[in-house]
């Protein structure tokens, strides 16, 4: 998960653009369109792409075959789209958070919300998250949808962490939220969490950084390669790292901030303090 910046295209002068371009088989059946399809991305940003608020006029099914055509095979016209696709593999995924991205996924989904299927302040880049995504957009309570990366703020605060138990070789992993049931963005934060985040590959990633750091502790965190003398000075280790990975990934929710979180609970960090101390450890030996 990650709050990251719109997309700074102007698709609405994209739009017109194609609907004018001779060589687009489509275009005299987009030109009628170009009036709504403005207003209506006009009125998607003004709401935040707030999906109870967004209006959704209703086009022809055989506009709306045209615009998802255009979506996977962009003309000239939307060439940013392909753009957007190439230029975000490389970083953390803004629905999941894990560390790579790769495709594209449509925030509101092109089969309920064709009007918006090549709008790029609706294409988020994803993971493969975004498959087992599918069209998943509310949940069943109130306030219950997913975040939009562009415009939930939220998603730049520290949302989740991971919880380790039964602390040895081989603990119990889970996800747990980090913000009370008061936020005002609850009911959203722990519907995203339960249905993107919680299914993603996450906690086999933490599983896996968790058996490297009891391995050699400085593949994780290169001040562990010799023995920390005290909880405190593992906590201020962890937080450091915690906060340099926060600034390199650009949030507080990618996997590698969600894993140090989960380090810096408590018991976790007392446990790792406690390793350190065992009489006669060689340095950045393994912790269990
Ligand atoms: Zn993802």
């Amino acid at each position: 998960m990650n709050r990251v910046q719109p997309p700074p295209y102007d698709d609405a002068a994209a739009f017109a653009g194609l609907s004018n371009n001779a060589r687009v088989g489509s275009h005299p059946h987009l030109q009628p369109l170009v009036g709504t399809v403005q207003a209506s991305y006009a009125q998607y940003v003004a709401v935040n792409g707030a999906p109870t608020l967004v209006q959704n006029p209703a086009i022809s099914d055989a506009l709306a075959t045209f615009l998802k055509g255009h979506y996977a095979d962009p003309p000239a016209d939307l060439a940013h789209i392909t753009k957007m696709r190439e230029s975000s593999k490389h970083l953390v995924c803004p629905m999941c958070g894990s560390m790579h991205s790769g495709t594209l996924d449509h925030y509101l989904p092109k089969n309920g919300y064709p009007i918006f299927s090549v709008f790029s302040k609706n294409l988020i880049p994803a993971c493969n998250c975004n498959s087992r995504r599918g069209e998943i957009l509310f949940g069943p309570n109130p306030g219950e949808r997913v975040l939009h990366p562009y415009f939930d703020n939220c998603l730049g605060e520290r949302l989740v962490s991971a919880h380790f138990e039964d602390l040895g070789a081989v603990p119990k992993v889970s996800l747990v939220l980090l913000v009370s049931n008061a936020h005002a963005n609850y009911p959203a934060i722990k519907f995203h969490v339960d249905s993107i985040v919680k299914r993603s590959a996450v906690v086999g990633y933490v599983r896996d950084r968790w058996s490297k750091l009891i391995r050699r502790p400085s593949l994780i965190v290169r001040a562990f390669a010799k023995n920390i003398a005290t909880e405190a000075e593992v906590q201020a280790i962890l937080a450091g790292e915690r906060d340099c990975l926060d600034d390199l990934h650009g949030g507080k929710n990618n996997w590698d901030s969600i894993f140090l979180s989960g380090l810096l609970d408590p018991p976790v960090t007392a446990w790792i303090a406690g390793r350190f101390a065992v009489p006669g450890r060689v340095a950045d030996s393994a912790l269990a």
